[in-house]
Protein backbone atom coordinates (compact mmCIF):
# COMPACT_ATOMS: atom_id res chain seq x y z
CA UNK A 1 0.00 0.00 0.00
CA UNK A 2 1.69 3.26 -0.86
CA UNK A 3 1.57 5.71 2.08
CA UNK A 4 -0.63 8.61 2.05
CA UNK A 5 1.90 11.86 1.77
CA UNK A 6 0.45 12.70 5.96
CA UNK A 7 2.10 9.04 6.78
CA UNK A 8 4.75 10.29 4.21
CA UNK A 9 5.72 13.16 5.63
CA UNK A 10 5.07 11.41 9.55
CA UNK A 11 7.69 9.01 8.44
CA UNK A 12 10.17 12.06 7.54
CA UNK A 13 9.73 13.85 10.49
CA UNK A 14 10.60 10.44 12.61
CA UNK A 15 13.47 9.72 10.75
CA UNK A 16 14.84 12.62 11.09
CA UNK A 17 13.91 12.76 14.78
CA UNK A 18 16.21 9.43 15.35
CA UNK A 19 19.01 10.97 13.05
CA UNK A 20 19.34 14.22 14.88
CA UNK A 21 18.00 14.57 18.26
CA UNK A 22 20.42 12.65 20.84
CA UNK A 23 18.90 13.43 23.79
CA UNK A 24 18.73 9.92 24.67
CA UNK A 25 20.67 7.14 23.34
CA UNK A 26 19.17 3.80 22.23
CA UNK A 27 21.05 2.11 25.37
CA UNK A 28 22.13 2.82 28.80
CA UNK A 29 25.55 2.24 28.09
CA UNK A 30 26.42 5.83 28.46
CA UNK A 31 26.17 6.69 25.18
CA UNK A 32 28.59 8.46 23.89
CA UNK A 33 29.66 11.14 26.79
CA UNK A 34 33.54 11.13 28.25
CA UNK A 35 32.55 9.75 31.66
CA UNK A 36 33.81 11.36 34.99
CA UNK A 37 32.54 11.59 38.51
CA UNK A 38 31.76 13.91 41.04
CA UNK A 39 32.69 13.73 44.91
CA UNK A 40 30.53 12.27 47.79
CA UNK A 41 30.87 15.97 49.28
CA UNK A 42 32.62 18.60 49.37
CA UNK A 43 35.12 20.05 51.82
CA UNK A 44 32.36 22.24 53.24
CA UNK A 45 30.97 20.89 55.90
CA UNK A 46 33.57 22.45 58.52
CA UNK A 47 34.50 23.53 60.84
CA UNK A 48 38.70 22.44 61.18
CA UNK A 49 39.87 25.35 58.08
CA UNK A 50 43.21 24.14 58.52
CA UNK A 51 42.45 21.32 56.94
CA UNK A 52 40.37 22.57 54.86
CA UNK A 53 43.06 23.81 51.23
CA UNK A 54 42.09 27.41 50.16
CA UNK A 55 40.45 25.66 46.60
CA UNK A 56 39.38 21.88 46.48
CA UNK A 57 40.36 20.34 43.30
CA UNK A 58 38.17 17.73 41.88
CA UNK A 59 38.90 15.72 38.92
CA UNK A 60 35.91 14.90 37.34
CA UNK A 61 37.93 13.46 34.29
CA UNK A 62 41.47 13.63 32.94
CA UNK A 63 40.44 17.32 30.85
CA UNK A 64 38.13 18.17 33.28
CA UNK A 65 38.29 19.76 36.84
CA UNK A 66 36.04 21.30 39.31
CA UNK A 67 37.25 23.32 41.84
CA UNK A 68 35.27 24.51 45.10
CA UNK A 69 36.68 27.93 47.46
CA UNK A 70 37.36 26.93 51.30
CA UNK A 71 34.39 28.27 53.42
CA UNK A 72 36.95 29.11 55.45
CA UNK A 73 37.87 32.03 53.24
CA UNK A 74 34.31 33.31 52.06
CA UNK A 75 31.19 31.31 53.22
CA UNK A 76 30.06 32.20 49.06
CA UNK A 77 32.62 29.27 48.30
CA UNK A 78 31.66 29.44 44.57
CA UNK A 79 33.10 26.49 42.18
CA UNK A 80 35.05 27.59 38.85
CA UNK A 81 35.39 24.91 35.83
CA UNK A 82 38.46 23.95 34.14
CA UNK A 83 38.65 22.51 30.35
CA UNK A 84 41.49 20.71 28.85
CA UNK A 85 41.46 20.66 25.21
CA UNK A 86 44.03 19.31 22.84
CA UNK A 87 45.04 22.75 21.59
CA UNK A 88 43.70 25.20 24.96
CA UNK A 89 42.48 24.95 28.56
CA UNK A 90 39.72 27.11 29.73
CA UNK A 91 39.14 28.36 33.09
CA UNK A 92 35.29 29.67 34.05
CA UNK A 93 35.12 32.01 36.64
CA UNK A 94 37.79 33.36 39.41
CA UNK A 95 36.42 33.03 42.51
CA UNK A 96 35.43 35.41 45.25
CA UNK A 97 36.88 37.67 47.95
CA UNK A 98 40.18 36.27 49.37
CA UNK A 99 40.27 33.19 47.29
CA UNK A 100 43.72 33.24 45.71
CA UNK A 101 42.63 31.00 42.96
CA UNK A 102 45.83 31.39 40.87
CA UNK A 103 48.59 28.85 42.89
CA UNK A 104 45.42 26.38 42.29
CA UNK A 105 45.01 26.73 39.13
CA UNK A 106 48.78 26.70 38.27
CA UNK A 107 49.53 23.34 40.23
CA UNK A 108 46.14 21.85 38.56
CA UNK A 109 47.69 22.96 35.13
CA UNK A 110 51.39 21.77 35.56
CA UNK A 111 50.16 17.95 36.75
CA UNK A 112 48.13 18.05 33.65
CA UNK A 113 51.37 19.20 31.65
CA UNK A 114 53.19 16.45 33.04
CA UNK A 115 51.06 13.74 32.59
CA UNK A 116 50.28 15.04 28.94
CA UNK A 117 54.04 15.04 28.53
CA UNK A 118 53.88 18.85 27.85
CA UNK A 119 55.19 22.00 28.77
CA UNK A 120 53.02 24.66 28.44
CA UNK A 121 48.83 25.34 27.49
CA UNK A 122 47.45 28.86 26.49
CA UNK A 123 44.75 29.15 28.68
CA UNK A 124 41.54 31.11 28.56
CA UNK A 125 40.00 33.14 31.34
CA UNK A 126 36.42 33.34 31.02
CA UNK A 127 32.94 34.17 33.49
CA UNK A 128 29.59 33.26 34.36
CA UNK A 129 29.08 36.81 34.96
CA UNK A 130 30.04 39.24 36.04
CA UNK A 131 29.57 39.32 39.60
CA UNK A 132 31.79 39.79 42.44
CA UNK A 133 31.97 36.29 43.92
CA UNK A 134 33.32 35.16 40.46
CA UNK A 135 35.67 37.39 38.95
CA UNK A 136 37.35 37.93 42.01
CA UNK A 137 40.64 36.20 40.70
CA UNK A 138 41.02 38.06 37.89
CA UNK A 139 43.63 40.36 38.38
CA UNK A 140 46.35 37.95 39.76
CA UNK A 141 45.32 35.90 36.90
CA UNK A 142 46.10 38.59 34.53
CA UNK A 143 49.24 39.79 35.91
CA UNK A 144 50.44 35.67 36.32
CA UNK A 145 52.80 36.01 33.54
CA UNK A 146 54.03 32.19 33.47
CA UNK A 147 54.90 30.86 30.55
CA UNK A 148 53.59 27.26 31.36
CA UNK A 149 50.03 28.91 30.68
CA UNK A 150 50.13 32.15 28.67
CA UNK A 151 46.84 33.69 29.41
CA UNK A 152 43.92 34.86 27.06
CA UNK A 153 41.47 36.91 28.99
CA UNK A 154 37.93 37.70 28.35
CA UNK A 155 36.50 40.72 30.38
CA UNK A 156 32.88 39.82 31.76
CA UNK A 157 31.59 42.76 29.43
CA UNK A 158 28.88 41.90 26.93
CA UNK A 159 30.86 43.52 23.93
CA UNK A 160 33.86 41.24 24.85
CA UNK A 161 32.00 38.08 25.49
CA UNK A 162 29.80 38.38 22.49
CA UNK A 163 33.36 38.79 20.25
CA UNK A 164 35.56 36.31 21.70
CA UNK A 165 32.79 33.28 21.32
CA UNK A 166 31.61 35.06 17.99
CA UNK A 167 27.85 35.27 19.37
CA UNK A 168 25.97 35.95 16.36
CA UNK A 169 23.30 38.03 17.95
CA UNK A 170 22.82 39.19 22.02
CA UNK A 171 21.08 37.73 23.75
CA UNK A 172 19.10 35.37 21.21
CA UNK A 173 22.21 34.17 19.54
CA UNK A 174 24.76 31.18 20.07
CA UNK A 175 28.58 31.03 20.04
CA UNK A 176 31.11 28.82 20.68
CA UNK A 177 34.59 28.06 20.94
CA UNK A 178 37.03 24.62 19.96
CA UNK A 179 39.64 23.56 22.30
CA UNK A 180 41.00 21.16 19.95
CA UNK A 181 38.59 17.83 20.37
CA UNK A 182 36.20 19.71 22.79
CA UNK A 183 33.62 22.44 21.66
CA UNK A 184 31.87 24.15 24.27
CA UNK A 185 28.32 25.98 22.89
CA UNK A 186 27.93 29.34 24.94
CA UNK A 187 24.29 30.85 25.45
CA UNK A 188 23.57 33.77 26.47
CA UNK A 189 21.17 34.15 29.62
CA UNK A 190 20.69 37.44 30.88
CA UNK A 191 18.38 38.11 34.18
CA UNK A 192 20.59 37.08 36.84
CA UNK A 193 22.93 39.33 35.68
CA UNK A 194 23.30 41.07 32.32
CA UNK A 195 26.49 39.11 31.51
CA UNK A 196 25.29 35.93 31.80
CA UNK A 197 26.15 32.71 30.15
CA UNK A 198 25.52 29.31 30.10
CA UNK A 199 28.67 26.80 28.66
CA UNK A 200 27.58 23.09 27.34
CA UNK A 201 30.50 21.07 27.21
CA UNK A 202 29.88 18.76 23.96
CA UNK A 203 32.35 16.10 25.50
CA UNK A 204 31.03 15.67 28.92
CA UNK A 205 27.43 16.56 27.98
CA UNK A 206 28.20 19.20 31.20
CA UNK A 207 25.95 22.40 30.93
CA UNK A 208 27.46 25.19 33.42
CA UNK A 209 24.03 27.71 34.47
CA UNK A 210 26.29 29.82 36.91
CA UNK A 211 23.90 31.66 39.08
CA UNK A 212 20.95 31.22 37.20
CA UNK A 213 20.56 27.79 38.42
CA UNK A 214 21.86 25.99 40.97
CA UNK A 215 20.99 24.21 43.85
CA UNK A 216 19.97 27.25 46.41
CA UNK A 217 18.58 31.05 45.50
CA UNK A 218 18.16 32.28 41.94
CA UNK A 219 18.37 36.09 42.83
CA UNK A 220 16.65 37.28 39.74
CA UNK A 221 17.20 40.63 38.85
CA UNK A 222 15.63 41.44 35.86
CA UNK A 223 12.47 39.02 35.66
CA UNK A 224 11.68 39.13 31.91
CA UNK A 225 15.33 38.93 30.78
CA UNK A 226 15.59 35.57 33.42
CA UNK A 227 12.30 34.44 31.85
CA UNK A 228 13.04 34.46 28.67
CA UNK A 229 17.04 33.00 29.14
CA UNK A 230 15.17 30.10 30.75
CA UNK A 231 12.97 29.65 27.72
CA UNK A 232 16.20 30.07 25.62
CA UNK A 233 18.23 27.61 27.39
CA UNK A 234 15.48 24.33 27.42
CA UNK A 235 15.62 25.12 23.59
CA UNK A 236 18.96 25.14 23.48
CA UNK A 237 19.19 21.68 25.54
CA UNK A 238 16.57 20.12 23.46
CA UNK A 239 17.83 16.65 21.58
CA UNK A 240 21.32 17.42 23.69
CA UNK A 241 22.35 14.76 26.33
CA UNK A 242 22.83 16.69 29.51
CA UNK A 243 24.98 14.99 31.80
CA UNK A 244 24.55 17.24 34.88
CA UNK A 245 23.54 20.96 35.23
CA UNK A 246 26.69 22.55 37.34
CA UNK A 247 25.94 26.35 38.64
CA UNK A 248 28.56 28.25 40.67
CA UNK A 249 26.93 27.69 44.80
CA UNK A 250 25.20 24.83 47.46
CA UNK A 251 22.84 27.30 49.31
CA UNK A 252 20.67 23.74 50.12
CA UNK A 253 20.74 21.33 52.64
CA UNK A 254 19.74 17.86 51.15
CA UNK A 255 16.10 17.96 52.70
CA UNK A 256 13.74 19.07 50.29
CA UNK A 257 12.49 23.37 50.08
CA UNK A 258 15.32 23.71 52.95
CA UNK A 259 18.07 25.76 52.23
CA UNK A 260 20.81 27.17 54.74
CA UNK A 261 20.48 30.68 56.39
CA UNK A 262 22.21 33.61 53.88
CA UNK A 263 26.09 33.82 54.91
CA UNK A 264 26.54 30.12 56.36
CA UNK A 265 29.70 29.13 56.27
CA UNK A 266 29.84 25.54 57.65
CA UNK A 267 27.01 23.25 55.30
CA UNK A 268 26.84 19.88 56.46
CA UNK A 269 24.49 17.69 54.73
CA UNK A 270 24.55 19.78 51.69
CA UNK A 271 22.42 19.08 48.11
CA UNK A 272 24.59 17.80 45.53
CA UNK A 273 26.17 20.41 43.29
CA UNK A 274 24.71 18.47 40.25
CA UNK A 275 20.90 19.27 39.10
CA UNK A 276 19.27 18.07 35.53
CA UNK A 277 17.20 19.18 32.72
CA UNK A 278 14.48 18.30 34.56
CA UNK A 279 14.96 21.18 37.42
CA UNK A 280 15.66 23.39 34.23
CA UNK A 281 11.95 22.15 33.13
CA UNK A 282 10.40 22.99 36.88
CA UNK A 283 11.94 26.36 36.64
CA UNK A 284 10.28 27.18 33.50
CA UNK A 285 7.02 25.56 35.31
CA UNK A 286 7.45 28.08 38.19
CA UNK A 287 8.21 31.27 36.17
CA UNK A 288 5.36 30.51 34.22
CA UNK A 289 2.77 30.15 36.86
CA UNK A 290 3.99 33.32 37.91
CA UNK A 291 2.27 35.16 35.17
CA UNK A 292 4.12 37.63 35.03
CA UNK A 293 4.18 39.15 38.55
CA UNK A 294 7.52 38.16 40.34
CA UNK A 295 7.43 36.85 43.55
CA UNK A 296 9.56 34.62 46.18
CA UNK A 297 9.00 30.47 45.68
CA UNK A 298 10.85 27.44 47.15
CA UNK A 299 10.95 24.28 45.46
CA UNK A 300 12.46 21.07 45.87
CA UNK A 301 16.24 21.62 45.28
CA UNK A 302 16.00 25.75 45.02
CA UNK A 303 13.82 28.39 45.26
CA UNK A 304 13.35 31.68 43.43
CA UNK A 305 14.13 35.39 44.83
CA UNK A 306 12.89 37.89 42.49
CA UNK A 307 15.79 40.87 44.07
CA UNK A 308 14.49 44.46 44.85
CA UNK A 309 12.61 46.23 47.58
CA UNK A 310 9.44 44.78 46.71
CA UNK A 311 10.60 41.13 47.77
CA UNK A 312 12.20 41.78 51.03
CA UNK A 313 11.44 40.03 53.96
CA UNK A 314 11.10 42.63 57.16
CA UNK A 315 13.66 41.86 59.55
CA UNK A 316 15.33 39.51 57.00
CA UNK A 317 18.58 41.16 56.34
CA UNK A 318 19.30 42.02 60.52
CA UNK A 319 18.21 38.17 61.13
CA UNK A 320 21.43 37.16 58.57
CA UNK A 321 23.72 39.54 59.55
CA UNK A 322 23.01 37.88 63.26
CA UNK A 323 23.72 34.92 61.61
CA UNK A 324 27.10 35.39 59.70
CA UNK A 325 28.48 36.94 63.45
CA UNK A 326 27.62 33.99 64.73
CA UNK A 327 29.17 31.73 61.85
CA UNK A 328 32.95 33.64 61.79
CA UNK A 329 32.57 33.61 66.10
CA UNK A 330 32.56 30.01 65.69
CA UNK A 331 34.77 29.93 62.56
CA UNK A 332 37.67 32.13 64.81
CA UNK A 333 36.55 29.27 67.83
CA UNK A 334 37.55 26.35 65.65
CA UNK A 335 40.82 28.02 63.94
CA UNK A 336 42.34 28.97 67.24
CA UNK A 337 44.65 26.37 68.64
ZN1 LIG B 1 25.81 36.21 40.63
ZN1 LIG C 1 27.43 33.95 42.82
Amino acid sequence: MKPSRSAASLVLALSLASCCLRAQFPQPDGGTLERGSLPEHWLSEGPKCMEIPEWQVHEYNPNFFILRQSPCTDYEKPFVFLFFGKDRAMLVDTGSRNGNLAPAIQTTVKNWLTRNNRTSVPLIVTHTHAHGDHIFGDKALQTLNDPALPITFVAPEIEATRKFFSIDAWPSGTGHIDLGGRVLDIVPIPGHNNVSIAFYDRNTGILLSGDSLYPGRLYVQDFPAFQASTERLIKFTEGKPIAHILGNHIEQTSTPFLDYPVGTIYQPNEHELALSRGSLLELEDTLLSMHGTPKRLALRDFSVWPQGQAFAVPNERAKSAQHMKEQKEKMWDHTTP
